[in-house]
């Protein structure tokens, strides 16, 4: 049991090393390139990119930036509706899978179908599975596994990257 646990401990310490080491080879990477958007049509330049968004969204959509919680409208949104991406409108979650996370920022237990792409990111060394928008490749959030049911995720979403359009 006890060699079971140093094993274990072992391991925790090696992976931690080797993500910090990596983490801080691959951060220069991201902070250039945000993920790719799937059409040539939403492949747009930085300077595109930067003329079409405000500044608070074009630095979380196109830099992987992050919000201060509790500082969009979105948190206490409730109407039902679709919260579609910022950057390209396209409809990424309902507000039926919308849920109060208190973490100060709109969290949603699932996307839409076919609506995110997700990769790891090593920001805080620890990995973390970043999200972002499947057409235009802007970065949405982070998903955790400490959601509630029925599916146990946690999508913790910017709400500078998302529009509301509620359901007329
Ligand atoms: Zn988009």
């Amino acid at each position: 049991m006890q060699s079971n646990f140093l094993f274990w401990t072992r391991r925790s310490i090696l992976m931690g090393l080797v993500t910090s080491f990596f983490g801080s080879f691959l951060r220069p990477l991201e902070l250039l390139a945000a993920s790719k958007a799937d059409t040539d049509e939403w492949t747009l330049s930085n300077e595109e990119w930067r003329k079409r968004l405000p500044a608070d969204a074009y630095k979380v959509l196109r830099e992987e930036g992050t919000e201060r919680p509790f500082s969009s409208v979105l948190n206490d949104e409730k109407r039902i509706g679709t919260f579609h991406c910022a950057g390209c409108d396209l409809p990424l979650f309902s507000s039926a899978a919308k849920f109060d996370s208190g973490t100060g920022w709109p969290s949603f237990w699932e996307p839409l179908i076919d609506s995110i792409n997700t990769k790891v990111d090593f920001k805080l060394i620890v990995p973390r599975t970043e999200y972002h928008c499947r057409r235009c490749g802007g970065h949405q959030g982070h998903v955790f596994d400490d959601g509630p049911r029925p599916t146990g995720k946690r999508y913790c979403n910017n709400g500078v990257a998302l529009i509301f359009r509620p359901s007329s």
